[in-house]
């Protein structure tokens, strides 16, 4: 290894990771990576001396007598024997399991305990994993317990389960560091609790997840007798790589296994099949018994590679540990360093009870704007995202731990979900109270400069130095005059580019938006979601162009001219179509919407190449009635009402927009009909605006295409007077001879970072946005508009509405 590390003076131990994390860690160049789960990354001299094991060496399946075979399988036992003396478990004592995570651990102690005659009582600790806590499933009574109830159970005063003599045998499951807000329990209660089995014939047995603990701690399992029964842990947070996992096991509380049913190949002596039915289990080791199937043993081998090299780059876990606690503190205390302008401070974090509890290197915390609300993590997220700060936001799959953090009622839990919030999408606020947490998560790769950029970046976005003025809306101005339609574009294919409708071309305006916007898109082929560019920003490259003559759609990718063409017939043939219409879900309340699959074979590889990702091409069907409608995203937001109190905490329980929306979603179907999509309208004098403020902070400008607007208004003259958001505040405007009806700010997220023209993320203009253009937490730009035909229909005009390029505008009415 080339890293020459001066490990041991404590003092120089930060510097020391700074200077090593530059030749370890290149991936951490730009990124402030400060997530659970992998908090360690895979060091780089870790991953060579793996590659080179692998090129030089030919390792087989373990279960045979060849020499590569045999070579896994003693390698296998080599990292089986060091992980056992790095959490210095005597072999005597302890087999150690392999298995591909925590949770598969957890299920087969779970697997164990419910063959044993009467099944089992199963008990966890609030600050459970939902992986523990799933096991209650599996048992014939479950509970709960908290500190307090730890405590009487610990003075003999009571026991977990009084009345259920039935079930000779207990599961009492606790976590040693909370994942939630990194608060430790005393691993002692694992003995305790063993030893207040209430009767002779009945067993406790304690399992203890580690995960969280091992990832930056020693774990010591030398006291046998006090050890935990079942220990499991994953091995990527403590070195980043493998994704295995490792369940321990007292031998002493190995008999829970006897009784297993399955078995699989690797864990059988025979097996006589047909006639008889008959099988030998492994009798001799545990492990045997228990790992089913063949190892990962590539992943097993590597682990070898992976204690040695923590061991050369951070000395020992000790060292870790104290590290990892320093940078806790300097956090918490930052945090609570940081106020608003008025003295209100900016974060509350959770877990402090204080009284002495020890704590890992983990912090959960909310933010509160300048008037005490909270900060919509949804919101939070997205500027992070964009600032490479890896942080998660949350629910964390610990429900225990949140609902005590928050003051989470079960209804209140119940209620979310059935709103749409899911474990893995974006949260957001209801009622007033935030459904997650934002987690900042230490590991032995972090450092104090990833708390100073951590807090510097909560600094420049979120502290508020005056409380927001009651009229927010500056630029308030009555005046449109001289405006014009500057241009016009539909966007035929969902998050792909526009279609620009050419000057002096008449474009017809449908209740439903400007006709052919939105008519296709594409759809994974594994996942079946629709495709958005914020995850895939090189659709942006895809340039659609609807040719009336030809009858065609005609896509081509920019950049890349030999990928040629690729030809949509505009027509409705069903021939074009698969014969049953599919449902494509979306994330909305699990609204799915019904599309239209294309069977050419020619089309749908186009895309796929073009954007390396297996996709299809998909058509809404005609009208987009019902099921098949492309949603309603606007609503006139509340910054844009005059005389409404401003920032009302809570007063915006928005759902989270669906991956294929273009702009963010509002609240669902709640003014239009489900089957209509507004016109995405700005102004030309508001991208100006924007971009002073951009250039102002030393970036460059971007260009009006970043917004994916349908429409932009600029000046009609050289000389009139221009007005930076004054669309905020219009409520009907006249294009031509058709009237609009306004409905509502377009909330932003990063995907208007995409360059449109190539297909590259940039940091603005969110940046921007976020800290000019952010009202009650969300960030705004532009404004959505509704086509208002009129009832009567004399004219051609009024039976077939169009507008075009040039058109003048002028504002009807207004919020004064
Ligand atoms: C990460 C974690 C788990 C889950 O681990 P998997 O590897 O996903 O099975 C369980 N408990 C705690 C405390 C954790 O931190």
């Amino acid at each position: 290894m080339e890293v020459d590390f001066p490990w041991r003076q404590a003092d120089e131990y930060d510097e020391g990771i700074e200077r090593m994390r530059k030749i370890e860690y290149p991936m951490l160049q730009d990124a402030t990576y400060l997530d659970h789960a992998g908090t360690t990354l895979p060091a780089k001299s870790f991953m060579e001396t793996f590659a080179q094991d692998m090129i030089l060496n030919l390792y087989g399946n373990p279960h045979s007598a060849s020499g590569p075979s045999q070579r896994s399988a003693d390698r296998i036992e080599n990292v089986r024997s060091r992980l056992l003396t790095l959490f210095n478990a005597d072999p005597s004592e302890y087999d150690l399991v392999f298995v591909s995570n925590t949770t598969a651990g957890v299920k087969l102690v779970s697997e164990g305990m419910r063959s044993l005659p009467g099944g089992f009582n199963f008990a966890h600790h609030q600050a459970c994993h939902t992986s523990l806590v799933g096991v209650r499933e599996e048992a014939q009574h479950a509970r709960c317990f908290d500190d307090e109830d730890a405590e009487q159970l610990l003075q003999g005063g009571a026991s977990l389960f009084d009345d259920c003599a039935d079930t000779p045998d207990t599961l009492v499951a606790f976590t040693a560091q909370s994942h939630f807000d990194g608060k430790r329990y005393p691993l002692t209660w694992a003995r305790d609790i063993r030893d207040c089995s209430p009767a002779s014939q009945s067993r406790t047995y304690t399992l203890l997840d580690a995960a969280s603990l091992a990832a930056t701690s020693p774990l010591d399992l030398s006291d046998h007798d006090r050890a935990p029964d079942f220990t499991v842990l994953s091995l990527y947070k403590l070195f980043g790589f493998p994704d295995v996992g490792v369940l321990i096991v007292r031998l002493a509380a190995g008999s829970v296994f006897s009784r297993r049913k399955y078995f699989g190949g690797g864990t059988v002596d025979m097996v006589i099949t047909g006639k008889e039915q008959w099988h030998a289990p492994k009798m001799d080791l545990l492990h045997e018994r228990l790992e089913d199937g063949t190892l990962p043993f590539h992943n097993i081998i590597s682990v070898e590679a992976a204690i040695d090299t923590h061991q050369v780059l951070y000395g020992s876990m000790a060292q870790v540990s104290s590290h990892t606690s320093r940078l806790r503190k300097q956090l918490v205390n930052g945090l609570h360093a940081l106020e608003h302008g008025n003295g209100n401070p900016l974060c509350k974090v959770y877990g402090e009870a204080g009284n002495g509890a020890d704590f890992g290197p983990i912090v959960s915390f909310n933010l509160r704007n300048i008037a005490g609300a909270w900060l919509s993590l949804a919101e939070f997220d997205k500027i992070a995202t964009l600032k490479q700060m890896h942080v998660r936001t949350g629910g964390m799959c610990s429900p225990g731990g949140l609902a005590s953090a928050l003051c989470l009622q079960p209804w209140e839990m119940k209620r979310n979900f059935s709103a749409g919030l899911r474990c893995g999408t974006d949260s957001d606020l209801t009622d007033g109270k935030p459904s997650g947490v934002i987690r900042v998560s230490f590991g032995a790769m972090s450092t104090a400069s990833d708390v100073t950029r951590f807090l510097d970046f909560l600094k420049d976005f979120f502290i508020e130095d005056e409380p927001p003025n009651p009229t927010i809306r500056t630029t308030l101005h009555a005046s449109s005059r001289g405006l014009q339609v500057k241009s016009l574009s539909v966007f035929p294919i969902k998050s792909c580019g526009p279609f620009e409708i050419p000057p002096g071309v008449r474009w017809e305006v449908k209740r439903e938006g400007l006709a052919w916007d939105r008519e296709w898109c594409l759809v994974h082929r594994g996942s079946g979601q629709a495709l958005s560019q914020k995850r895939y920003p090189q659709m942006a490259l895809l340039k659609p162009e609807l040719d009336f003559e030809q009858g065609t759609l005609r896509i081509s990718c920019r950049g890349t001219p030999q990928l040629g063409s690729a030809e949509v017939p505009l027509s409705l043939n069903p021939d074009l179509f698969e014969d049953n219409p599919r449902q494509i879900s979306s994330r909305v309340c699990g609204e799915s919407i019904s599309t239209h699959y294309y069977k050419s074979q020619r089309i749908n590889s186009f895309f796929s190449e073009a954007l390396g990702i297996p996709c299809t091409l998909a058509r809404f069907p005609a009208g987009g009635k019902g099921s098949g409608s492309r949603s309603s995203k606007a609503r006139i937001q509340q910054y844009q009402q005059a005389n409404t109190h401003q920032r009302l905490p809570g007063s915006f329980p928005d759902i989270p927009s669906p991956p294929d929306s273009d702009s963010e979603v509002q609240h669902h179907g709640k003014i239009l009909l489900s089957n209509e999509s507004p016109i995405l309208m700005i102004q030309s004098a508001s991208v100006a605006a924007l971009n002073k403020g951009i250039e102002a902070r030393g970036s460059g400008r971007v260009d009006e295409a970043s917004f994916r607007a349908n429409i932009v208004f600029g000046p009609s003259g050289q000389d009139d007077e221009e007005h930076p958001f004054a669309e905020d505040t219009w409520r009907s405007i006249r294009i031509g001879s058709q009237d609009f009806k306004l409905l509502g700010a377009c909330r932003r997220c990063q995907m208007v970072c995409v360059d449109q023209q190539t297909g590259e993320k940039r940091q603005e203009p969110y940046s921007t946005l976020a800290k000019t253009r952010r009202f009650d937490g969300k960030v705004y730009f532009g404004c959505h508009m509704r086509h208002e035909p009129s009832t009567i229909r004399r004219t051609a005009e009024e039976q077939w509405p169009t507008i075009q390029v040039g058109d003048r505008v002028t504002v009807e009415d207004m919020h004064i």
